[in-house]
């Protein structure tokens, strides 16, 4: 699938350190493994509404990862999957009218708006799950064939069963198990299971805590002829295929917002484990949640501030980049109305002193704080505070300097 254009990407004399990341299955800093480049898949968005700030967070996060690999030298390969069909899509849709197909071609679109003026570095394979179907349904095969998953009575479908993953087989004969990323209790795990999209009181199931691989037609749902009869895929399996598809194992990064740290990324896992025997990823890295008046922005709560309609307010977009910036990725923070104002005044402050740069061709004391900064753990307040102490000392900027503001923050002073 399209994605969008990619931004311009100054090069910077020297290279910055191997970036380390907080690992979530290991609660800890590591460096990120990229023996054979940076393999970095992310989940996307489920297109049914715009990319609200949690949103864009996220990504721009990953964007700051891809970035400080650049710089160090890291060849990326960056995958992520588009959720174009899925229950809340299709629960939408009804609700408003609009066909599933229009709504998630709009909502891609919007979503690629955004990125673009946040000036995000694109995805080299942006994958709609509509796209991956038989492919999933043939991984669903495979996995039923290793007895890894197994069907459940469906007398809803007339097209054959569900099919469920064996979360205590793979626990039990392959690397993976309950718990390797996300490192939850019992109980929690049932309830994020119970709130994020599972459906642990099915009959039929071996665990309450397996989740769908496979979902088969039911009457009024979207539904793609396959080797396993029609159906759709369930939700983890997607991002399992998919990344099978363009990267190798182990990932060096799985990455989303926190709230799939469980089930998904654990599944996800589980998944493709049991298909190929390999660890999934080396390190798992989840951005924190942003609220708005209080609460976390959600669709469900409606309490969304979408990029596109600060944008079409006429706010410069890279003082959106910068207000979001300011916060560190793992973070759960809260987005105030003035927190662009604030914004905005500084990127014209940054602006007026990146005019006085003069021409330089050597790393300067502002590149290697950059550097230092991004390269621990993504600490891009750190980055932004030391870009501010530069302007505010009234440093001398040379024309690096604004390179780097521009490679490593993608925030270009010169537009
Ligand atoms: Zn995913």
């Amino acid at each position: 699938m399209r994605s969008w254009n990619v931004p311009a990407l100054p090069s910077l004399p020297g290279s910055a350190p191997l970036p380390t990341l907080h690992d979530t299955a290991t609660g800890s800093k590591h460096v990120t493994d990229v023996s054979r480049g940076g393999q970095l898949y992310v989940c996307g968005i489920t297109p049914y509404d715009a990319t609200h700030l949690g949103h864009a967070s996220t990504y721009l996060a990953f964007d700051t990862l891809g970035r400080i690999w650049r710089d160090a030298g890291v060849e990326v390969t960056y995958v992520q999957n588009t959720t174009d069909v899925d229950d809340p899509l299709l629960e939408r849709a009804r609700d408003t009218g609009v066909d599933w197909r229009e709504l998630a071609a709009s909502q891609t679109d919007l979503f690629r708006s955004d990125m673009e003026h946040l000036g995000v570095i694109p995805p080299d394979h942006f994958v709609a799950v509509t796209d991956v179907v038989d492919d999933v349904a043939r991984s669903v095969s495979a996995l039923l064939e290793s007895s890894f998953a197994y069907r459940v009575d469906t007398p809803d479908s007339s097209a054959g069963d569900d099919v469920y993953f064996d979360v205590d087989r793979a626990g039990q004969e392959t690397l993976w198990h309950l718990g390797i990323e996300s490192r939850l209790d019992p109980e929690t795990m049932m309830r994020f299971f119970r709130e994020r999209g599972g459906d642990p009181d099915r009959d039929g199931k071996r665990n309450a805590l397996d989740p769908l691989l496979w979902r088969a037609a039911r009457d009024g749902e979207p539904s793609w002829p396959t080797v396993l009869g029609e159906g759709r895929p369930g939700w983890h399996i997607e991002c399992t295929v998919i990344a099978l598809e363009h990267l190798s194992l182990p990932l060096s990064v799985n990455g989303g917002g926190s709230d799939l740290i469980f089930p998904h990324h654990e599944m996800s896992a589980g998944h493709g484990t049991a298909l190929t025997g390999e660890t999934f990823s080396s390190l798992y890295a989840h951005a924190g949640m942003v609220a708005y008046e209080g609460e976390k922005m959600s669709k469900s709560l409606g309490n969304l501030v979408k990029v596109s309609e600060l944008v079409a307010s006429g706010v410069d977009p890279r003082a959106v980049r910068l207000a979001l910036l300011q916060h560190h990725y793992r973070s759960d923070w809260e987005w105030f109305d003035d927190d662009v104002t604030a914004s905005i005044a500084r990127i014209t402050h940054w602006v007026a002193w990146a005019a006085d740069a003069t021409p330089g061709a050597e790393a300067t004391p502002l590149v290697a704080a950059l550097r230092d900064a991004l390269a621990d753990d993504l600490d891009t307040p750190n980055a932004v505070a030391a870009v501010e102490r530069a302007v505010v000392e009234d440093v001398p900027p040379t024309s690096v300097d604004v390179d780097a503001v521009h490679a490593l923050l993608g925030i270009d002073l010169r537009a």
